[in-house]
């Protein structure tokens, strides 16, 4: 059995029988799936049913002629396979068959070898068809395979949220993503096309982007990272790469581009913060060093009120540094959110009696007066941390004193405004200028003129209070005139229930 052949469906139209009996043996022996009809309207019934590829027909058949059924076969399959059977006298209609679609012909009487070469013809034909039909479709998938593919890939490279580029040997944009016209602040619509130089303002950066695409580099590990700065502050570092092709040969270039904006910020805090510490570490920490150096040196020769003397300062000194760390982890506890321990009901009168009860020792050292306002009593009780409230008044309450001269006035005022508690720190101190109001909560940030130069601090205790006031869902506000004082007022809101 012939398996190209095998499965193929033959329907034998013919009248005469011995024609019909004969056909289907030669052909089912080798593999064809026969069906046969005697006239030409059971023709048309058996080919509706069965959907026959290849179709002997006999022209010459009583009721419905051969060349009737050829049309109607033609018009509903046009790539049916019609072979026509015909007598001797009829070898001009075999003709005309042949001009309406026919496929071929055969002549009877035949024989079988005749009959297997003319149906194999057409049996080889189908199979060429379908071959052909398969490879066009494998071609089509192929290609949709390959559209879908590219068109994935150009998604995924529209969707990095780092900025491609891509240049070739003439250094011409041929693809840009849609983060890197946005780190290059360049409009959406942007398109490829145009020289590097168009789209990329940093000079330094498409020399690199051209020299790659010229194919400058050898080795790879030569090839620099660049790090530049556009005109807003953002920063970018560019990493690049040559494309290359089947035969490593150069193609063009590869921009990486990463926004590195943040952190140089955090670089720059953390030197910043570095350099902040070691300067307030070195100048007590030498002090403290030549202090305990002469104590050392001079404890034969006993003069007991100079060593005095000397210790006292060293403490002072030593007591800086404990504050100075004390602030510093204050304020990394606040920034991870650690805003101190349970809550619990506070009492505000009674904290803030305390606070300026301790503080009032100092304030009388500058002959200053420091007093306490509670103008309206009864107040709820607000629900925090007592040791956050007491870091936050205490704070201010020193700030006061330390920026206020000798002799001046500090009062502290506790009252309500609306649903909040409201606590204000007034003095008649030195007062901050106006352009530097809204830099004193920053960290590290002094204000340094005439009469504060030579204060010390840290920088840091503005920065602890707000934040502790920002953890307890409360506001602070400072209004302040130059020479003349500042208030600091805090809005802390009462616990409900
Ligand atoms: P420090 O007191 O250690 O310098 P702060 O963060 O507490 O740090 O204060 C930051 C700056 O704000 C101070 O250096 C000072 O110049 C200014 N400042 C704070 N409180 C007052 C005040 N009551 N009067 C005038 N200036 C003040």
């Amino acid at each position: 059995m012939n398996r190209e052949v095998e499965g193929i469906r033959i329907l034998v139209v013919d009248d005469e029988r011995d024609i019909r009996d004969a056909s289907e043996r030669i052909l089912s022996r080798v593999g064809f799936q026969l069906y046969t009809a005697k006239r030409g309207e059971e023709a048309l019934q058996v080919f509706k049913e069965a959907h026959p590829a290849i179709v002997l027909l006999d022209l010459k058949m009583p009721g419905m002629d051969g060349m009737e059924v050829l049309k109607r076969l033609r018009e509903w399959d046009p790539s049916i396979l019609v072979i026509v059977i015909t007598g001797y006298a009829t070898v001009e209609t075999a003709i005309e068959a042949m001009k309406q679609g026919a496929y071929d012909f055969i002549s009877k009487p035949f024989e079988p070898d005749q009959l297997r070469i003319v149906v194999n013809r057409a049996a080889e034909k189908i199979r060429l068809t379908r071959e052909a039909k398969n490879l066009e479709q494998e071609k089509a998938r192929t290609l949709s395979d390959l559209d879908t593919e590219k068109s994935r890939m150009r998604t995924i490279i529209e969707s990095l949220p780092d900025g491609v580029m891509v240049t070739n040997i003439s250094g011409q944009v041929v693809l840009i993503n849609l983060s890197c016209k946005h780190m290059l602040k360049l409009p959406p619509d942007t398109t490829p096309g145009r020289p590097i130089q168009d789209y990329v303002s940093d000079e330094a950066l498409c020399n690199l982007g051209l020299d790659i695409s010229r194919g400058k580099y050898v080795d790879y590990g030569d090839i620099p990272e660049h790090e530049f700065t556009l005109s807003d502050g953002t920063y970018l570092r560019a990493i690049a790469q040559p494309v290359l092709g089947e035969r490593k040969e150069c193609l063009g270039a590869i921009l990486n581009l990463i926004d590195i904006t943040s952190m140089k910020a955090l670089d720059r805090l953390k030197s910043e913060f570095v350099a902040k510490v070691s300067h307030e570490l070195r100048s007590p920490l030498s002090t403290i060093h030549e202090q305990i150096a002469v104590v050392v040196g001079d404890l034969v020769s006993s003069q007991p009120q100079q060593h005095q003397h000397l210790l006292a300062r060293a403490k002072e000194k030593t007591q800086g540094l404990i504050s100075l760390i004390g602030d510093l982890l204050d304020l990394s506890r606040i920034e991870e959110g650690i805003t101190g321990r349970e809550p619990k009901p506070v009492r505000l009168e009674e904290l803030l009696k305390g606070i300026v009860d301790f503080l009032s020792t100092r304030a009388s050292t500058k002959n200053q007066t420091l007093s306490l306002d509670i103008l309206l009593e009864n107040l709820p009780e607000i629900n925090a941390d007592p040791l956050a409230l007491e870091s936050i008044f205490g704070n201010l309450i020193t700030n006061a004193i330390t920026y206020t001269q000798e002799g001046g006035r500090i009062r502290v005022e506790l009252d309500k405004a609306g649903i909040n508690i409201r606590v204000k720190v007034v003095d008649n101190g030195f007062g901050i200028d106006e352009k530097y109001i809204d830099k004193i909560f920053d960290r590290f940030y002094r204000v340094k003129d005439e009469r504060t130069r030579y204060i010390t601090g840290t920088g840091l205790g503005l920065p602890i209070v707000k934040g502790l006031v920002d953890s307890l869902g409360g506001i602070i506000e400072v209004t302040s005139s130059l020479g003349e004082g500042s208030t600091f007022t805090v809005l802390l809101p009462v616990q409900q229930g």
